[in-house]
């Protein structure tokens, strides 16, 4: 699947629906492509105790459920559709799940298909061999 696909269906998916009034989902997408080749997506859940998670966790959670914890390439869109960067928990949790996912690549510039590498969004973990 090409960047340009990746996003279509990462905006194919947004559903923003607010169910009651504490809940609500879908106003953030994401599509993972995991090293196994295969395409994962999610969506944000809020609730208003202050539990959730992100679209790209929720993506991340399928990825795993199916055995992979490696990721390839990350598009998450807003539910107008603009590109959206890793909030600081999503970039803590992906890289937890895989030190190769510091080279998980985050499309940034949906045009120019700029990206950026999950290790630059997390240039200094706490956990890096010192
Ligand atoms: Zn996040």
């Amino acid at each position: 699947m090409t960047y340009k696909e990746m996003y279509a269906l990462a905006v194919k998916n947004l559903a923003p629906k607010e169910h009651h009034a504490g809940f609500s989902s879908g106003a953030v997408s994401a599509v993972l492509e995991g090293a196994n080749g295969k395409y994962y997506c999610g969506v944000n859940i809020d609730l208003y105790c202050g539990l959730g998670f992100c679209a790209e966790r929720s993506a991340a959670a399928a990825m795993v459920t199916d055995g992979e914890t490696v990721i390839r390439r990350v598009v998450c869109v807003g539910e107008d559709g603009a590109l959206m960067t890793p909030c600081g928990a999503c970039r803590e949790f992906l890289s937890l799940l895989s030190p190769e996912n510091e080279n998980a690549e985050f499309l940034v510039d949906a045009a120019g298909e700029k990206t950026v590498k999950l290790r630059e969004f997390l240039p200094h973990p706490w956990n890096e061999e010192k």
